[in-house]
């Protein structure tokens, strides 16, 4: 039985397991670190791979009616004032005036106006004030007494060229998105696709947050994994049900715990003006329920708008249909879109920790352990090979010559001799890694392994000529 970790301490623990382990640094730890900024060290690369892979796996390889795309980040800057970013794509900015901390006010704490709550003042002095009619308090202070809310737009800006000035400004995307519709003919045209098709990308997404907290959940660098699923109007509610539920099934397939998963449809007074309806994928993280996912039908908002501002027509056009309007050929029409869009860096967070495990010492086992219970499919080393014996030459070469050919099955596998076999087991539960092959002496005499299970610590002896067979099964089956 693990014990309860608890909350509090749940994201320490991993964040320190993050670097221990070398899944995650801060970026330019050696100069102080830059703030919201990471780097994914060599077990994080291969965690954060294998999440996009299996999203791409299940988004594009796995159907017919999906293709990829890999856009530019830098795009036309007329396409970020035809999407509404370069207008709208910002966020309420408030400064406490206490602390002088500032954050976002629409993710502030709320509380009742008029309540009265004790803080400490720029002087660290105890205060009471009341919550003013905004109906929140510093998110770093509790102090109700801030500044006016003020729109912060979002989007780095950069210029195109030796010459720093306005024609010449270009954004970092701020979303992979906006690719998809710019490129939607594109697509559709060239790879002759029917509506209903969806476009799929995998890519860097660039925010200069206000309120940069909780690790990877939100940096200003990360990663998305987003969808635009063109569909005929009229069809849109059933397809948005559709993927709200394929996209929630996608966490519980690669292992997440359901109970700590739920779907949240948007607040009336959330919801983008142009969208007719929008669900969140939520995780329960140790500060409670947030997004990892928004699924949202966003009618024919965005063609229509890049239509209007390229003077290019992006209709679909169907010779084989009356337009139900006018009764005559052909028929005509903006799709609407369904566009499921997640974030990569965010759900390697939600993996680790649902993932995160401590045993207590037990009758059996007098050191405890902390193991991440990750889904074989995600987990970055899927087999370890570890020679009993480092200094046993018959051995360490039978272990690597065991470890080249998982790698030339394409499983990723990995040679440690180093330390105690206990210690490397230890080492191997803390990245993950389901299944550890021990080869000793019973190895060369009849061509066995001991295959030991990351979850249950079980081991049983199989042929060496199976082994990569059984942890391919094991890793595609489950
Ligand atoms: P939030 O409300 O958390 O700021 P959002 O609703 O603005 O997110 P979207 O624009 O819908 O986010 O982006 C889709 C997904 O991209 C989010 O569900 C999230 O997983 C991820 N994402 C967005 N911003 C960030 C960020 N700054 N860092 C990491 N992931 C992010």
């Amino acid at each position: 039985m693990s014990q309860e970790v608890s909350v509090d301490d749940r994201m320490n623990k991993l964040v320190s397991l993050c670097k221990r382990r070398g899944f995650v640094f801060q970026s330019s730890e050696i100069y102080g670190g830059l703030k919201s900024c990471y780097d994914y060290g060599p077990l994080g690369v291969e965690l954060k791979r294998n999440v996009t892979d299996n999203w791409w796996r299940s988004m594009v390889h796995e159907r017919e009616d999906v293709v990829g795309l890999d856009a530019s980040i830098i795009m036309h800057p007329d396409v970020w004032k035809a999407s509404g970013h370069l207008d709208g794509f910002s966020d309420p900015l408030v400064e406490c005036m206490d602390c002088h901390v500032r954050f976002r006010a629409d993710k502030a704490p709320r509380m009742e106006p008029g309540t009265e709550v004790t803080f400490r003042d720029a002087k660290k002095k105890k205060v009471t004030a009341p919550v003013l009619d905004r109906g929140y308090v510093c998110s770093d202070c509790g102090s109700p007494r801030l500044s006016e809310e003020r729109a912060f737009n979002l989007m780095f800006s950069t210029h195109l060229g030796p010459v720093a000035s306005e024609e010449n400004t270009v954004y970092l995307r701020p979303e992979t998105a906006q690719a998809m519709f710019v490129n939607f003919l594109n697509v559709q045209q060239s790879y002759r696709l029917k509506i209903p098709f969806g476009i799929a990308q995998v890519g860097k997404s660039f925010r200069n947050e206000i309120t940069v907290r909780h690790f990877i959940f939100r940096s200003c660098e990360f990663e998305q994994m987003e969808m635009e699923f063109f569909v005929e109007p009229g069809s849109d509610d059933e397809w948005f049900e559709y993927w709200k539920k394929a996209r929630l099934q996608w966490y519980v397939d690669l292992g997440i715990d359901p109970s700590n998963l739920r779907l949240r449809p948007h607040e009336k007074d959330e919801l983008a003006h142009y969208a007719k309806g929008c669900s969140d994928v939520e995780y329960r993280f140790p500060w409670g329920w947030d997004e990892l996912e928004g699924i949202a039908n966003r009618t024919d908002y965005d063609l229509r708008k890049h239509q209007e501002a390229s003077g290019k027509k992006l209709e679909i056009i169907d010779p084989n249909r009356e337009d139900p309007n006018t009764g005559k050929r052909p028929f005509r029409y903006l799709p609407y879109v369904i566009e499921p869009a997640a974030g990569a860096t965010r759900a390697v967070l939600a993996f680790l920790l649902d993932a995160y495990d401590e045993e207590p010492p037990s009758e059996t086992r007098k050191d405890g352990r902390v193991v991440l219970r990750l889904h074989p499919r995600v987990a970055p080393i899927k087999a370890a090979v570890l020679p009993l014996i480092k200094k046993d030459e018959n051995l360490t070469a039978r272990a690597r010559a065991i470890v080249k050919e998982f790698w030339g099955h394409g499983i990723n596998s990995f040679y440690d001799e180093k330390d105690s076999i206990g210690r490397r087991y230890a080492r191997q539960d803390e990245a993950g890694t389901p299944f550890c092959l021990t080869v000793d002496g019973q190895t060369l005499e009849e061509e066995t392994v001991t295959i030991r299970y990351r979850d249950d610590m079980r081991q049983e002896r199989i042929e060496v000529s199976q082994a990569v067979d059984i942890v391919r099964k094991k890793v595609m089956e489950s």
